[in-house]
């Protein structure tokens, strides 16, 4: 069965191909249960919330654990060699070919049968669909037991040498860099000049730094097409082999890590070379922890079903790369098909390891990821996690000395994240979990005796005496004070318990008062400012509450390193080294404990001068989901070239939109600082700007449509329909807000599907933006309504992207933090210029190789002339109507190749 927008189509066991309505597709589901490609997804075009089929995704992830394929028919004939799917009816072709081929494949397997047989059995018992044709091509008796899920048996165990030493100083010549670039490059391919000039411009930061605390800091802009990747690659892989040491290249989208690691086999062509050379590193949160992976197989012994996903998830461990669940090679649409809350609930995000007194510590991915990226020679790792790093290891001597952030205009983004500090409910209740465990939960632990049992349970067997046990003590009744599991409802039922629900409790009747609309399905938000009696008491109760429980935690942490030389004798090393572990982490989260605790503090008062502080309550579809205090740092800079960028000795920023281009001051430099943290230095940073090679004038056109209502969704829906039916596809729609794609999406999908176009929605189709920008890059002729997420991460050479609509102008939201940004930094210039930045980013996106070609069209009428400079100045601009714009569309895309 293949849902499409508006018609069913189904094939039947003769062979013969009928077409039905949404509800006679989910009537005859319910009796014959069909092969389909992505059963939540064809539910949600079914309109249901489910459908009873056979999921050839499924048999896939078991047949091909590990293994890339776009979650289509399209993708899975793309691997498994059958031909492209021409039409619905192929396409349904295709589903029961992929079943034959796959089940042949697992007849065929040289895999341990029994194991698999064994696997397929228990995922049978819990209801697994494809579980009886599974075993029948394995040919292998019916046995569920012998243990098929533990994976983590089936891994190979981690020998851990000794730390490197620090690296040398040697500098990298702008020549050498050059020279390396173009043994990376090779003889056949394309000589860019631009792209030799940054390799050479970037190698100023492979050089030994002149001053302390001051790096030798490159801000490198270039076009796209210049080259940038193998530009810094080329110096960074120099400097590592030369010195010994390891640079960290920094991206903000996972697709640009892709690209990255894509693009280092180059330098490692060798894939052995490349493991040991090359390590791919994010937040521990996304990796699968084995300890919680075994607890899960063992809760299945005592309750019903998951043993379909987790026997999924078992085939994958024995064949990850590096057990990396979000964005690895774990597919995101299988997180999709059973929740991300299964697998949330596998990785480690909370905080709950046990490091050396875990069972499976020689063979955790995470560990194994933070060991081999002190040996690699290039860590890819992301903005959040480079500087959580820098302030969690501060004074450690194991930070990086050498970086590039590529996407180096999110910088201020990430900073913005990473230094925040929220007295939200969430995290009182995150905290309190860690140190009294999963109150009231009967879930089964393992290892030093099940973690979700809290800190007791984690650490108890470190504390050594009397002294330690007591304080423990005292962190566990001060862990009292926070909110408890059931928060959210108690408060919303007028009830608390403890002085921090009691605090929630305030913000929220100080939200509900101030708003004007109380009932608003968005997120809430009001300034701190006079702060009335009630909510005084209540946050210095809160504060006094957060001391005494902040106290024994950094007591704690001191107990722990004082062992560490009072019984050096009798410690062994994995000892030393969770002692180590612990009192870092008590340490981390008492300072955690400490910022909410002044922010408490300053109530009542003017906030601090560097900071903006206001009161929340974050709602999802309605429905509140945290409540709390924030605060932010005005400028998120400061507190980065203070941890990052100080402590480093050379940093590449890079990006192909670092500069603002306003009117009065083209090519602005100093935008670029101030978005860096460049500004924060007392070192210039040394400056390089690269135009790309590419022909804007001829490749592209910029339309803005002045006679469309933007305040009318039927004019708007119009105007996407017409323009990307002129388009023939291709077309990528972005908006400024959701509910106005939703409104578009409701209107279009149908005719644009009645002329063969495809068409995508973020926050509409059930899949991750990830794969849909999967799909919307190798479907040529699908369009995809996207917002934020899709402008940024998105590279889709070729004709797959040929036209982008603009619902309105993307000016930023006019928020708290926004506002006292907006004064800070310039007043409505600041507004202008990050609006020209969205906008340069976007049209970035149309020109990906030298001979695409793209239509960029703007809906809003009241796009103001200083904004142009987002584009290239010779790119043609022109204000038309909107019958002018579908034919301007229809005719520089008909002339296309
Ligand atoms: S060492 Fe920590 S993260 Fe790794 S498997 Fe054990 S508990 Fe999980």
């Amino acid at each position: 069965m293949v849902a499409g927008t508006r018609l069913t189509t189904w094939l039947t066991t003769d062979g013969e191909v009928e077409e039905l309505r949404g509800a006679e597709a989910m009537t005859r589901a319910g009796k014959e249960t069909p092969i389909v490609c992505h059963a939540l997804a064809t539910a949600t075009r079914l309109g249901a919330k489910s459908v009873a089929a056979y999921d050839v995704l499924e048999l896939f992830a078991f047949a091909r654990p590990a293994q890339f394929c776009l979650p289509t028919p399209g993708g899975l004939a793309a691997v498994l060699n059958l031909a492209p799917p021409g039409d619905a009816a192929d396409a349904a072709v295709t589903l029961q070919q992929t079943a034959q081929a796959l089940l042949a494949e697992l007849g065929a397997t040289k895999e341990n049968r029994e194991n698999l047989g064994a696997m397929a059995m228990i995922m049978t018992q819990s209801g697994w669909r494809w579980g009886p044709a599974v075993i029948a091509a394995l040919g292998v008796p019916a046995d569920s037991t012998g243990g098929a899920l533990a994976a983590w048996r089936r891994l190979p165990e981690r020998e851990d040498g000794p730390n490197p030493p620090p690296p040398s100083d040697h500098a990298i010549s702008g020549d050498a860099a050059q020279a390396q670039l173009a043994e990376l490059i090779g003889d056949g391919a394309e000589n860019r000049p631009q792209q030799f000039e940054y390799a050479a411009a970037a190698a100023a930061a492979f050089t030994p730094r002149q001053e302390a605390d001051m790096p030798r800091l490159v801000l490198a802009e270039a076009g796209t097409g210049v080259g940038k990747t193998l530009g810094y690659i080329a110096p960074a892989s120099l400097w590592a082999r030369k010195n010994g040491g390891t640079v960290w290249l920094s991206t903000y989208t996972r697709n640009l890590q892709r690209q990255i690691d894509g693009e280092l086999n180059r330098l490692y062509p060798d894939p052995e070379q490349k493991r040991r050379n090359v390590v791919i590193r994010k937040g521990r949160e996304n990796y699968l922890c084995l300890l919680n992976f075994e607890d899960a197989t063992r809760a299945l012994a005592t309750g019903p079903g998951g043993a379909v996903a987790l026997g999924l998830i078992a085939r994958w461990v024995e064949k990850t790369r590096d057990g990396d669940m979000v964005g690895g090679d774990f597919p995101s649409w299988l997180t999709t098909l059973f929740g991300g809350g299964t697998i949330a609930a596998l990785t480690d995000r909370r905080g709950e390891c046990i490091y050396s007194a875990c069972t499976h510590y020689s063979k955790c991915f995470i560990e194994r990821s933070r060991r081999e990226s002190m040996t690699a020679e290039i860590v890819v790792a992301n903005h959040a996690l480079v500087m959580i790093r820098a302030v969690l290891e501060a004074g450690s001597g194991q930070l990086p000395l050498r970086y590039v952030f590529d996407e180096g205009h999110h910088v201020f983004d990430a900073a913005d994240s990473a230094f925040a500090a929220h007295v939200a409910g969430s995290e009182g209740a995150e905290l309190r979990r860690w140190i009294l465990g999963a109150e009231g939960s009967t879930r089964r632990g393992s290892g030093a005796g099940g973690r979700a049992r809290g800190l007791e349970a984690r650490i108890g067997d470190l504390l050594g005496d009397d002294d330690g046990q007591a304080i423990q003590q005292n962190i566990m009744r001060g862990a009292r004070a926070l909110a408890a599991p059931g928060w959210l409802t108690r408060i919303a039922e007028g009830e608390t318990r403890g002085p921090m629900e009691a605090f929630l409790a305030q913000v929220r009747h100080v939200i509900l008062a101030r708003v004007d609309n109380d009932r608003s399905p968005y997120s809430l938000e009001v300034s701190v400012e006079e702060p009335d009696a009630g909510l005084l008491q209540a946050a210095s109760e809160a504060a006094a509450a957060f001391e005494a429980l902040r106290r024994p935690m950094l007591e704690l942490g001191r107990h722990m390193i004082s062992r560490l030389d009072d019984d050096a004798e009798e410690l062994d090393s994995p000892t030393r080294l969770r002692l180590e572990a612990a009192a870092r982490t008590l340490k981390r989260r008492a300072d955690m404990v400490q910022a909410w605790r002044a922010m408490l503090l300053d109530l009542g008062q003017a906030t601090p001068e560097h900071f903006v502080d206001w009161f929340s309550i974050e709602r999802f579809g309605g429905r509140d989901r945290d409540i709390g205090m924030r605060r932010h740092w005005i400028d998120p800079t400061k507190p980065f070239a203070e941890a990052v960028l100080r402590q480093a000795h050379g940093v590449v920023i890079t990006s192909a939109t670092l500069r603002d281009n306003p009117p009065d001051a083209p090519d602005d430099w100093r935008s670029a600082e101030v978005r860096t943290g460049a500004m924060h230095l007392a070192l210039p940073a040394e400056r390089t700007s690269l135009e790309s090679p590419f022909d804007y004038p001829g490749a592209t056109r910029i339309l803005v449509v002045r006679d469309v209502n933007r305040n009318r969704p039927n004019d708007v829906a119009a105007a996407y329909r017409e323009l990307f039916l002129a388009a023939g596809g291709g077309g990528l729609g972005l908006f400024t807000a959701i509910q106005r794609l939703r409104a578009t999406h409701e209107r279009i999908a149908k005719p644009l599907d009645e002329a063969g176009i495809p068409l995508l929605a973020q926050h509409v189709d059930a899949m991750d933006t990830g794969t849909l920008v999967d799909i919307f890059r190798a479907e040529e002729n699908t369009c995809l309504l996207g917002t934020d997420a899709v402008r940024d991460g998105v590279d889709v050479p070729g004709r797959s992207l040929r036209l982008i609509v603009f619902d309105r102008v993307p000016w930023p939201r006019p928020d708290i933090l926004h506002k006292a940004r907006k004064r800070r930094f310039g007043g409505a210039r600041y507004d202008d210029m990050l609006a020209r930045l969205k906008l340069k980013q976007a049209y970035g996106r149309l020109v990906r190789r030298a001979d695409d070609r793209g239509v960029f069209v703007m809906l809003d009428s009241a796009l103001p002339s200083r904004l142009l400079g987002a584009f290239p100045p010779d790119a043609p601009i022109e204000r038309v109507g909107l019958a002018d714009a579908i034919a301007h569309v229809r005719e520089f895309l008909g002339r296309s190749k």
